[in-house]
């Protein structure tokens, strides 16, 4: 579970802008701050369009059509101070957009104006946040909770729980929402029965994995691209496992 974590947070790739050419900037923001903030917007993710740059047949530092999208933006404020949206970017391929329309990314004053060109290329996390697909990735042992005969329904334990995963019913102690359980243990040390009548444990082998996307790939996507990259780490190890074998050999 964790190397999966992992494989999403470092290798599944996304789209980021990565290069930044300013035509014009006479905002107060100098150019790479700018670039910076570009970088960080999340982009829609073609993954099936595009390769990653070290990968692709062009051997270009520039990159070509399958290594790179550009992007470019062209505002001036002509009547009086306003914000920049990342929805006024304009892409050439219309798969690589904001995934938001909604973030903003400078200020500009009357007559200032912001002209740039952008490009966006396929990357890694392990190189960079931005190109993390998800904002939050995490797993936990699935909770398993007993509750023994010698419970006296005293409901102590359904106070102490900061989730609320128990409830207290006429004359018993039910399981609400098994899944919000932390395993954090406060329900045991807050049993009046010695020792005591709940016992919290966990399922082998199950698991509650959390990923939340950028917008980049769907959910689906990265798991099902991590698993593949996954694989394919292994088979690579156990390739060279054999190497070494058959060198003492
Ligand atoms: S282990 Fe913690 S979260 Fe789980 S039921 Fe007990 S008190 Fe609640
Ligand atoms: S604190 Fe212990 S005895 Fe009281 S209701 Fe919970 S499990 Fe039962
Ligand atoms: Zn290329």
């Amino acid at each position: 579970m964790n190397a999966l974590r992992r494989v999403i947070v470092s290798e599944v790739p996304c789209m980021a802008i990565d290069e930044v050419v300013f035509l014009e900037n006479s905002s107060v923001m100098q150019d790479e701050i700018i670039a910076h903030r570009l970088g960080l917007v999340p982009l829609k993710t073609d993954l099936d369009s595009y390769n990653l740059p070290e990968d692709c047949t062009c051997k270009s530092e520039f990159g070509c059509n399958l290594c790179r999208a550009t992007l470019t933006l062209d505002v001036e404020a002509k009547e009086g101070t306003r914000p920049v949206y990342s929805g006024e970017l304009t892409s050439e391929n219309k798969e690589t957009m904001p995934v938001s329309d909604k973030i903003p990314l400078v200020k500009l004053a009357k007559e200032q104006r912001l002209k740039l060109e952008a490009y966006a290329r396929l990357g890694k996390g392990k190189d960079h946040a931005k190109w993390q697909p998800v904002s939050m990735c995490a797993y936990k042992y699935y909770p398993k909770i007993e509750i023994s005969k010698k419970c006296d329904n005293c409901a102590k334990c359904v106070d102490a729980c900061p989730k609320k995963v128990l409830a207290k019913k006429e004359d018993q102690i039910e399981i609400q929402n098994l899944e919000a359980c932390n395993l954090c243990q406060d329900c045991v040390a807050a049993c009046t029965e010695k020792p005591p009548a709940i016992k919290i444990g966990w399922e082998e082998n199950t698991f509650i994995f959390s990923l939340e996307s950028t917008g980049a790939l769907t959910p689906e996507r990265i798991m099902s691209e991590a698993v593949k990259t996954l694989d394919k780490q292994i088979k690579e190890f156990e390739s060279q496992i054999k190497v070494k074998k058959s060198e003492e050999t």
